[in-house]
Order: C-alpha cells, then structure tokens, then sequence
C-alpha cells in the first residue's frame, strides 16, 4: 500500500456541501486539507434539479451549485483525491486513512459521508437496475420520454422526481404507503395540479416483472388488494441511509447508523468530527449541511491549535 508523507490537519471524508464547507473553513484558518471522495463531487445535491431554498439563490440547479462549491473549495487550497475511504484508526494522536489507493495522516477527521438510496428490497429490484428501476428522476428520466413510469415514495426527492418525470412523461403513477404525503405541502399541490398524474396511496409497489427490462408492477394496497400497472420505469425515491459502514467501530452511532454527535458536531472520539446528513439530526437540509461543515471545521480547527504535534515551532 502506498503512504502519502504529510500530516494533514484536516482530512474529510465526503465531498458534498458539507464536506466542501468544512474545506473552505479549513483552508481559510490555513490549514492543510485533503478531501477524499468515492464518487464524484457534489453529494446527493448534484442530482437535484432546482435548489430552491436555499437562501440568496432563488432557483440554482444542484449541478451549478455543486460546482461553484467545488471550484471555491479547491481554489482556496483543499486538495480532493477520488478514492474510496476503507478504514480509519488512530496512531497515538495522529489518525491513519486508508483508501483503496493508499494511506493518508491526519491530525483530525471530519466524517461527510452523507448519505445513499435506501432501496425498496423487493425482489429483482437489484436485477432491473438499469432496466428500469431507477434512483435519479433527473439522471435517467429522459430515457422514459413519452413512456408511463411509476415513482415509489412520499417525501420531497419522490414529489419532486413526479414533477419532473410528469414533464417528460405520458403517465406518472405516484405511490406512497400512507394515507398522507411527508413532502412539504406546496410540492405536493403543484403534483396534484398535473393531469397525467395518477396518486395512489396505501400502497406498496410488491413486484416489479417483466423480460429483460421492466414492463410493469404489482401495487398491493394497505387492504391487501393487488393491481398491476404497465409501466416501463419504476423511479424509487424511499429516503436515505447513512453511508458511515466504513466509520462502524470508530465513533458511536445510533441504531439506524447515524453518528452521535453534539451541536458542535464533536463525535465520540477527539479529533473526529462529523458534519451533514450522516449524522444524528433532525433537518437533513442543503442549509444545514453547510452549516455543519463550518461548525465542523471550526471545531477541528480549535482541536489542532489546542495541541502540540510533531514538526511544531517552539514558542520563543
Ligand atoms: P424522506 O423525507 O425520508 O422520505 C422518504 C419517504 O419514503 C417517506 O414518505 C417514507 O414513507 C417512504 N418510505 C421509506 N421507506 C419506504 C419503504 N420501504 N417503502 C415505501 N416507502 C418508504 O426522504 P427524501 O424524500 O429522500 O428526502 C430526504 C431529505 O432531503 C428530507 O429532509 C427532505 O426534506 C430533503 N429534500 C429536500 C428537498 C427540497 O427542499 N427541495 C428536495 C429533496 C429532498 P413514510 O412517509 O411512511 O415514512
């Protein structure tokens, strides 16, 4: 395994608003930062295609956002590496990052992993990727023009992918299991104002079949009535489940995965911080990602200057 020489103060896992944050606080307290990242840049927000909450910007997509995120990151001096963080232990007060690539130092973390797909576990749902099943309304709703689709969920991301694919669609089948939407109200007025869309509620998409690609579902109500629907693409938008499997026995953790952490996003190991959506909190916002990632930072930063490390200048 390769090793890179530096101590970094700072190394960030996760390259989304709130990992980026964090460099940008980290880089400006001048202090040397290393971003790794598994996928690209941007985190969930690069798939959103109209950021409309966030303050200043009135509409920005997640696309330009991420990437003026990014650009301002980078220019301020963060390095970002795209490798796939393994482990990460402790050596004395220095932390050792192991990417599938190689061995990086720290003298703090800051863990902005965010979060991925929850999927639905029905069965094939693996096998149909691809093939219609779907994560990313704005990534692969274009390959459904004019076609009939289906969007599984009830919270913002599955009302906005109906918004979207309802635009480039013949027929959206929306279907929640409750009797009432988690999504934010005006999202959920503007879906029910569309005429080719058709919401079905109390109910849970059971199957998926077809031959080499799906050509439609069974729906199964709260009731246990069955029907099925021709549809060519399943779009599933259940939520998100925190990506910290890699962090499992480095911080506490409540059951559903999320890192314990206090308002100051201090985990349960100094000199790990966490910032974003993988941690406990109850808004999972683009607002409150960045928040954490300033918070985060700073709090690292205060870390480093709190102590005395290897290679420091003596005070005279
Ligand atoms: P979410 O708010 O957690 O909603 C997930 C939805 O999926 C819920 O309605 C849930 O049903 C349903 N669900 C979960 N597991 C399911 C299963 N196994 N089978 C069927 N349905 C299932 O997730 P999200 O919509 O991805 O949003 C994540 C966060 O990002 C939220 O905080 C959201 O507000 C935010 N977001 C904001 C915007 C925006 O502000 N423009 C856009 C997108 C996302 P129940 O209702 O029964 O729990």
């Amino acid at each position: 395994m390769k090793s890179d020489d530096t101590l970094y103060d700072v190394i960030i896992v996760g390259c989304g608003p709130a990992g980026m944050t964090a460099g940008i606080y980290a880089t400006r307290s001048n202090k040397s930062v290393l971003i790794l990242e598994a996928n690209t840049y941007g985190g969930q927000i690069i798939t959103t295609l109209d950021i409309e909450n966030y303050p200043v910007e009135a509409h920005i997509s997640g696309f330009d956002f991420a990437t003026k995120l990014y650009k301002q990151t980078i220019d301020l001096g963060a390095i970002v590496k795209f490798e796939k963080v393994v482990k990460i232990e402790e050596d004395g007060e220095e932390k050792v990052v192991t990417t599938n690539k190689c061995e990086y130092r720290g003298k703090t973390i800051i863990l902005a992993t965010g979060a991925e797909n929850r999927k639905l576990g029905i069965d094939k749902e693996e096998k149909y990727l691809g093939k219609g099943v779907s994560y990313c309304a704005t990534c692969d709703g274009a390959l459904f023009k004019n076609r009939n689709v289906a969007v599984c969920g009830g919270g913002n991301s599955a009302i906005e992918d109906a918004l979207y694919l309802s635009d480039i669609c013949n027929r959206v089948f929306v279907i929640h299991r409750r009797e009432e939407f988690k999504a934010e109200a005006v999202l959920v007025r503007k879906l029910k104002r569309r005429d080719n869309v058709d919401i079905i509620l109390n109910s849970n998409v059971t199957k998926l079949y077809g031959d080499k690609k799906i050509e439609g579902i069974e729906v199964t109500d709260n009731e246990g009535e069955v029907k099925k629907l021709r549809v060519s693409g399943v779009f599933i938008a259940v939520g998100r489940v925190p990506e910290n499997q890699s962090f499992a026995t480095l911080v506490d953790m409540n059951d559903a995965g999320y890192v314990i952490a206090d308002e100051d996003c201090h985990t349960s190991r100094e000199g790990i911080f966490v910032a974003g959506d993988n941690r406990v909190k109850s808004l999972r916002q683009l607002v409150t990602a960045t928040s954490d990632g300033a918070i985060a930072a700073t709090e690292a930063v205060k870390y480093i200057n709190s102590k005395k490390w290897d290679g420091d200048e003596e005070d005279v």
